[in-house]
């Protein structure tokens, strides 16, 4: 690797929690890895090819382009994918015809969405299949479950020919809490749904679970999971007790190069604003990474890198493109050295959870920052496989 600094995924990694995910559920509970926004941000294709080999039930995205470009393969670079997809966010309006196009399995959050899915299906001379998410609490999308009533019926009397109602799901807003009763009372809620629809349990695959929730609460797993942070190494539940005992391999590590190193005197100053200033002599090392990269700026003067095996601190603000360190703990780092922010060293380890909670975020959002910037270096157990997307 000549790059200044890059991403690693370790796609050994991603299938041990898929299979760490498998062997939770059972072999009757579908999985359906959310690959929404580029994979939680590791944005490569090389990722389906994984899940592609252990058979999942469908896929989750989040917008038609990303269904779109899974139907595709990556623009013919891997085998298209011929599983259900489903969009998991209502489909804006004018969006339905490329959905239907793709074939790509709406998710309905109202009678409008069902009709202009239904329209796109005649427009289009073919059979559409939709999903009804059903809101028990998350209150961002979704049919109310109090007025399962009034819609249950009309949803029903839109199927035909050319619209066919394939499953049902829920979503959890708290399956990561320590306390799990908004979990029940949500389960509760979709249950009660369920009972008071006008189709066959039967004939609809049934989902509710997330990450946190597959792997917490077996009584939630229905039909198919809906698992996303957990493939992708982020801690499903990292402020639970328990936490260790649900954590996934590691995933991504970001590494950068160290560029330059000096001694500087008491007094030098670092980074805009000035915010470190050494007090004795320091030595100084500047590291090809920012946060134009997606290193997260509030890790100034907070957060660390692994050099040679040891942590040392971040010093000053995270530039666009450079961050600094102190390395006077590593005296002999020399220029070249590859250096870790994310992901582990010798003994030492900086898990993206602790960046998320460094950068007082979750997981979630250190990963999908990730730019695209930083090429993507694929590790399969042997030698790595290099790739930019
Ligand atoms: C993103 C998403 C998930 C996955 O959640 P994780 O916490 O990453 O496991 C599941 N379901 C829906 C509807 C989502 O949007």
């Amino acid at each position: 690797m000549r790059s200044r600094a890059w991403v690693e995924i370790d796609l050994t990694a991603l299938r041990t929690n898929y299979r760490t995910i498998r062997e939770r559920v059972g072999s009757r509970v579908g999985i359906i890895p959310m690959v929404k926004a580029g994979c939680y941000g590791l944005r490569s294709p090389a990722v389906i090819d994984v899940f592609e080999a252990e058979g999942p039930w469908g896929y989750g995205v989040a917008t038609v382009a990303e269904g779109i470009e899974l139907r595709e393969g990556f623009d013919g670079r891997r085998p298209p994918v011929r599983r259900p997809i489903l969009v998991v966010t209502p489909i804006p309006p004018g969006g339905e015809q490329d959905a239907a196009e793709a074939q790509l399995t709406a998710c309905i959050s109202d009678l409008d969405g069902l009709d202009r899915w239904s329209a796109a299906a005649r427009r289009q001379r073919t059979t559409l299949d939709f999903h009804v998410e059903v809101d028990t609490g998350m209150g961002r999308a979704g049919f109310d479950w109090r007025e399962v009533q009034s819609w249950a019926t009309a949803v029903r009397e839109r199927v035909g020919p050319q619209l066919r109602w394939t499953g049902v799901f829920t979503h959890f807003h708290s399956a990561d809490a320590a306390d799990g009763t908004s979990v029940e009372v949500q389960w509760e809620r979709f249950q009660d749904t369920l009972s008071r629809l006008p189709v066959s349990r039967e004939d609809l695959v049934v989902h509710a679970a997330n990450s946190a929730a597959a792997m917490r609460w077996p009584e939630v797993h229905a039909d198919a999971v809906r698992p996303g942070i957990f493939l992708y190494g982020g801690h499903p539940a990292p402020d639970i007790e328990d936490a260790a005992a649900i954590a996934p391999k590691p995933v991504v590590a970001v590494r950068a190069r160290l560029a330059m190193i000096r001694d500087v005197p008491p007094g030098t100053t670092v980074g805009y604003g000035a915010t470190h200033t050494a007090r004795s002599w320091e030595r100084w090392g500047t590291l090809d990474i920012g946060y134009g990269d997606g290193l997260p700026r509030s890790l100034g003067n907070r957060g660390s890198a692994i050099v040679r095996g040891r942590r040392v601190p971040i010093i000053g603000r995270i530039s666009m493109d450079l961050t600094v360190v102190d390395l006077s703990g590593v005296p002999e780092a020399a220029p070249g050295d590859i250096v870790t922010l994310i992901g582990s060293d010798g003994g030492e380890e900086i898990t993206v959870d602790e960046v998320a909670g460094q950068a007082q975020t979750i997981s979630y959002e250190i990963l999908t920052g990730l730019t695209p910037r930083l090429p993507r270096v694929l590790l399969d157990g042997g030698a790595p496989d290099s790739e930019t997307r």
